[in-house]
Order: structure tokens, then sequence, then C-alpha cells
């Protein structure tokens, strides 16, 4: 029980990084308040042993080199806009563009890339981030706090936001995950709870299509291998280079509900994801090439998977999609939840 601080590393600029233990017996998460990265998470399996089923770095250093988001707040907008730009009432944002013609996971330098204010608190560790007008060329002084729990085996995932003028908000977290701590996800059980999925064209933007799932490879209603269709010659297969996509969660978004399950059948660890959050991301890591190491672990394609609760992607510029817009007075709070249990 409660949380444990220590000094994680220094940042270029001189300020220090923390790192966060927080444990509830059967599970037990580490936390940096750069990024907001969760930078280490045990849970048991089966036979009641701990392991580490994330992605990651031992030290500060790793996190600030070049890497693809592990286990950071992403923000201010998660996954893609496309053409780096949006209107909102009327004005043009040029955003940087960091993704080929795109902007991706908020830009140069967004949520996952800045120091958080920290707060530990009972079982909860709270992180505050103000996010200035303009910043990465999004309108507003926002206001973001991202709360971690730990209750029991339920790590959950608060975001709250608010904001002094009009601008877009789509927050989420990266968290790569193994649940057995090496090799690849590919025999990895699946369930998404989701009838529909949002296509992704060129450069991996949605087409603005919401299609259903029946009879594709992206129907993972009953619970399936990651692996079991991952190379097949599926459009969405072939353009992500593994699944890379935006499900539609059933059920009313903002409401509390599942969206997920995952589950290792060698160690039996397993989880389920609940949400808010309108859509989720289903990534296999299908950039990762081998190249980063970390905890004594080799980062190799599809070692990892990610659940990314979010609206969906390009939605600034979908106006078919859920609206990502936040207005001054309006209150922004999505929440994640993750369950973990072995069996
Ligand atoms: C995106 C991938 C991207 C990865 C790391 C995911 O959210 O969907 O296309 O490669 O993040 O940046």
């Amino acid at each position: 029980m409660g949380i444990e601080k220590r000094p994680f590393g220094a940042l270029p600029e001189g300020c220090v990084a923390d790192l966060f233990t927080l444990t509830s017996g059967e599970v037990e998460a580490q936390i940096t308040n750069y990024g907001g990265i969760v930078t280490s998470l045990k849970v048991p399996d089966a036979k009641g042993e701990k392991g580490d089923i994330v992605h990651g770095f031992e030290t500060l250093d790793g996190y600030l080199g070049k890497q693809p988001y592990f286990g950071c707040i992403v923000g201010r907008f998660a996954n893609r806009i496309s053409g780096a730009r949006f209107t909102l009432d009327g004005k043009e944002y040029p955003l940087a563009k960091n993704d080929g013609e795109n902007s991706l996971h908020g830009g140069l330098r967004g949520f996952d890339k800045v120091l958080w204010d920290a707060e530990a608190k009972g079982d909860s560790l709270k992180l505050t981030y103000l996010s200035r007008d303009g910043e990465e060329g999004y309108p507003g002084n926002l206001k973001a706090t991202v709360t971690y729990s730990l209750k029991g085996s339920e790590f959950s995932i608060d975001y709250e936001a608010t904001t002094n003028k009009p601008t877009v908000l789509n927050l989420t977290n990266h968290t790569y995950f193994n649940l057995s701590c090496g090799g690849d996800i590919l025999g990895h059980e699946l369930t998404l709870d989701a009838d529909y999925f949002t296509p992704a064209g060129k450069g991996l933007i949605p087409t603005g299509e919401v299609r259903s799932v029946a009879g594709t490879p992206m129907d993972f209603r009953q619970p399936n291998r990651v692996g079991a269709r991952i190379e097949s010659r599926h459009e969405q297969l072939v353009c992500g280079g593994g699944y890379d996509c935006n499900w539609v969660v059933n059920g009313d978004a903002g409401r509390l509900r599942r969206a997920a399950t995952v589950r290792d059948p060698v160690s039996c660890r397993a989880f389920v994801v609940l949400t808010t959050q309108p859509g989720i991301q289903f990534y296999t890591g299908n950039f990762l090439d081998g190249t980063l190491r970390g905890k004594g672990r080799v980062y190799t394609r599809r070692s990892g998977l990610c659940l990314e609760t979010q609206h969906y992607p390009d939605s600034p510029n979908q106006p078919g999609f859920p609206s990502s817009v936040l207005r001054p007075g309006e209150k922004y709070h999505e929440k994640t939840v993750f369950r973990f249990h072995a069996g």
C-alpha cells in the first residue's frame, strides 16, 4: 500500500524527474512524472509469479532518446491529424508534421515529453500539466490532470482537463503490453467489444467510413489469437503492417464499459480494459524493429501490443466522428481501467 518516490534522473534542462512506485499487494506499478510514463507494471501469473508486462527502460535516459511512445500519456491529440492542421470555429490551426504530412501524438513535444507536476495521495498519483495557448499549435491554455490509481488488481487512469479557449483534445496512454514478459504477442488471445471499426487509408488516416467487422480479420468479438489472421492480405493489415486501427467500442461513450480482454495462454496472465472513450486503437507494435532494448529485453517487431482508448484518429477533420472539441466552461473527463487476473 502507499506510494514511494525516488529521483529517476535529470532532464537536459536540469529539472529532476521522479519515479513513483504504487503497490497494492497484487500489482506493482512504477510511473515517472516525465511524460507520465508507466515504466513498469508487475502482475502475477497463474502460479503467483510476478512479471513486468510493459515495454520500457531502467533509466530516464532511455526515455529521452528516440523511442515509440513507451508507456506515456499522449496529448494534446492522440494518433494522427491529417495534413497536420484542423479548423475550429472557422480558424485554421497548423500543427507540426512529425509523421509524413500528418501530425502524430501531439506533435514534436507532446505530453509524453514534458515534466508533469506530481502529487501522491493514498493509492493515487495525480499528474498535472498546464499546456499553454499555442503550444504545438493548439489553442487555449489547457489544464490537464491525469490520475493513476491502483486498488487491488485494478489499475485506473482518469483524464481531466479544462481550457480557456475552444480546442481539440484526445488523451490516452500508450503502454506496450506483453503478458509473457518476453517473446512476441502473436499468441495472446484478444477480444474487442466492437462491432465496427474506422478503416484507415494512406498514412493510416481514417477514410471517415465506419465499417462492420463481420467477416473480416478485424472481428475480435470472440476471443482470437492476435497472430491468427495478422498475415492475411486484408487491406487494413497490409496498410498497417499488422493491426494498427481504431475500433468503435460498443455501448454508450461516456459510460464505463468493457472494450477489450487480453489473455496469454502460457502464463495465464490476463486483463480487461474498461473505458468511457468512444474508440480503442489496437496496435501490434509493427514498427518496433529490435533496435531498442531495455529491462533486459529486446523490443522486436510485434513484441508488444497497445490498446489505446481514445477519440477516433483525425476527429478534428471528420465531422461524422464523435466530437473531440473542448470549450471553456466544459470539463473533459475520461476514464480507463485495466483489471488484471490470472487464469
Ligand atoms: C499508432 C501507430 C504508431 C504508434 C507509435 C500508435 O498509436 O497507431 O501507427 O506507430 O502509435 O507511434
